[in-house]
């Protein structure tokens, strides 16, 4: 399975980055995992867009699903070209439910709900979801494809549960908001870099790659928080590719 982080700002872009966006190949498969703003363009460098067979949205934040509602047009296109015949899949949890009807478009984009009893098969990956703790309804997102795991964290504040879902995971693809200085503020909602490495370490994952990166926060002081705790960690920077 190949990786390519195509945004990693939360829950606004740096200058010159992109919120929340990831493409996940296979042999035979193209997914997005998740579609903040500005990541289409640049999934464009690396794929051509009307092959993907589908997009994951963890939740219905805008920094993770803004790009959606410019896809649309783009396969729509694909689809008057000859280029597509059938309409892109979405998954996502449909809660709120206004905002989950709005992904709706035409015949050009079709819907599905996403939530914990959903076990989700995409040619060669197998995918399945565990709710987080967070300020909407959101999951985490596990993809086998053979031996090969991945998971992502989507949004999330600190819970019991991750780690067992995290299990044995190639790549852990982990939230980290906020500094260790966040949390003593008592901000809620999201992970500081140390929780993503503790987990990492206690679901003794291969690699922790930190994303959701706060433009307001230090990179520097991210990273050096979450190696204390679990040394093979490294940041989600745009165009960098995981092979796992
Ligand atoms: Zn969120």
């Amino acid at each position: 399975m190949k990786i390519t982080v195509l945004g990693s700002s939360g829950p606004y872009p740096d200058a010159g980055g992109n919120c929340s966006g990831y493409l996940l190949e296979g042999s035979e498969t193209k997914v997005m995992l998740d579609c903040g703003n500005g990541t289409f363009s640049v999934l464009q460098n690396y794929t051509d867009f009307f092959e993907l067979d589908a997009v994951i949205l963890s939740h219905l934040h805008m920094d993770h699903i803004a790009d959606c509602f410019v896809v649309r047009y783009a396969f729509e296109t694909a689809q008057v070209l000859g280029k597509r015949k059938d309409p892109l899949k979405i998954y996502a949890p449909a809660k709120p439910f206004e905002l989950y009807n709005m992904l709706k478009y035409k015949d050009v984009v079709e819907l599905f709900p996403i939530d914990h009893r959903l076990q989700l098969s995409i040619k060669e990956f197998e995918l399945s979801f565990l709710p987080t703790v967070h300020s909407l309804y959101c999951c985490a997102v596990k993809v086998n494809q053979g031996n090969s795991k991945m998971v992502y964290s989507a949004d999330t504040e600190y819970f019991d549960g991750l780690a067992d879902f995290v299990r044995g995971a190639n790549l852990f693809l982990c939230e980290a908001n906020y500094t260790s200085e966040d949390l003593s503020l008592g901000r809620k909602n999201h992970l500081a870099s140390f929780q993503s490495a503790q987990i990492a370490k206690k679901a003794e994952v291969d690699r922790l790659l930190l994303t959701h990166l706060h433009p307001k926060n230090a990179r520097s002081v991210v990273l050096s928080e979450a190696v204390e705790e679990f040394a093979e960690t490294e940041l989600a920077e745009e165009g960098l590719i995981f092979k796992v």
